[in-house]
């Protein structure tokens, strides 16, 4: 506490109010501000002391007292006054510039994700089957043996049940497999749903492969299934055409070759017609000079398949047909190394324009 000061001592209160006066002035916050108001004006300050003593002077004093603390008093008071002005002042300066928003700064721009254009490739082969009215099915990634292989005709020496083609499960006598193909979605729809029968089935499969520039353990296929009375090779074809001319332009054009896999017969594989070169270049890129791509197989569903599904051979006949999206991709769109498929980096993806 300071040494308390006669009302009467004029030059000691005039050193306390130089002393006040300098505190205020130098004050750097409002924090400082009030801490020293508080000791220079507060209830034990040195002025307030002398004021209180002014009531115990002789009578004569008081007034003469009192006129000369009151401007000591006040000149006090407005130096912390108008230190506190300037404080606030400053204070709300400082909070707009911080909050102050510069327009010509860059913009903060987080890379978007974006569609993965197997998924997109996917939707699209979907729309052209809705639109000619056939549904879309989706089955079990882990499939049972019995649906991969056994209700398509599979024998059970059949070399794709071999361990280096298939990813099979623990234990193994429980029968499961991660799905080599989406063929078996064909025998779980017709079994559930019966016939007639117009079903395409978008999906991931599963082959014991090592990754590499064009092949990857994870793929995708899309499957198309027909079962209903009168079916022949011809509609197979005109699907087969429709699909390519809606994924290739009004000009694309297929062609089969003779071929053979358990769950068809007759077999065939299915080949494009060089949508860049028409068959015309030689050196042609996109399909090596030879005018033809591979894009997939199809055929007439073997009578086995219809009778293990439940579906009269004598009565019905299907068609079915598969294709790889990972290689329809790469030949569609130029897409030279797997690896770019599956490393998710959305540079890649964007290159297909559907940001999310
Ligand atoms: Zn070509």
């Amino acid at each position: 506490m300071p040494e308390p000061v006669s009302p009467l001592d004029q030059a000691g209160l005039e050193r306390a109010a130089a002393e006040a006066i300098a505190a205020a002035a130098t004050a750097a916050s409002l924090d400082e501000l009030a801490t020293q108001r508080r000791y220079w004006t507060g209830d034990q300050s040195v002025i307030v002391q002398a004021n209180r003593a002014i009531k115990s002077l002789p009578g004569a004093d008081r007034a003469q007292a009192g006129k000369n603390l009151g401007a000591v008093k006040a000149r006090i008071w407005a130096a912390f006054d108008a230190r506190r002005e300037t404080l606030d002042a400053l204070a709300s300066e400082q909070r707009l510039a911080g909050e102050a928003v510069d327009v010509t700064l860059p913009a903060v721009r987080r890379p978007p994700g974006a569609r993965h254009p197997l998924e997109l490739m996917q939707e699209r082969i979907a729309d052209v089957f809705t639109a000619m009215g056939w549904t879309i099915a989706e089955g079990p990634e882990l499939e049972a043996e019995w649906f991969n292989f056994d209700a398509l005709n599979f024998g059970p020496d059949h070399p794709a049940r071999q361990m280096q083609d298939t990813f099979f499960t623990n234990p193994p006598d429980r029968g499961l497999v991660l799905r080599t193909h989406t063929s078996p979605v064909q025998a779980r729809v017709l079994l559930a749903s019966g016939v007639p029968c117009y079903v395409a089935v978008p999906g991931k499969t599963f082959r014991t492969d090592e990754l590499d520039a064009t092949h990857t353990p994870v793929f995708h296929q899309v499957e198309g299934l027909a079962v209903d009375r009168h079916l022949t090779m011809a509609h197979l074809r005109g699907t087969l055409d429709h699909l390519a001319q809606a994924m290739f332009g009004g000009e694309a054009l297929t062609r089969l070759r003779p071929s053979f896999f358990p769950f068809t017969e007759p077999s065939a594989e299915m080949d494009l017609l060089c949508f860049a070169c028409q068959g015309k270049n030689p050196s042609c890129r996109t399909c090596g000079g030879s005018g033809w791509i591979e894009w997939g197989g199809c055929g007439m569903v073997d009578p086995h398949v219809l009778i293990a599904c439940g579906v009269d051979p004598v009565e019905y006949q299907g068609f079915a047909f598969g294709m790889g999206i990972e290689r329809t991709l790469m030949f569609r769109n130029g897409v030279a190394d797997m690896h770019d498929m599956v490393e998710g980096d959305a540079r890649f993806s964007l290159n297909w324009g559907v940001e999310i």
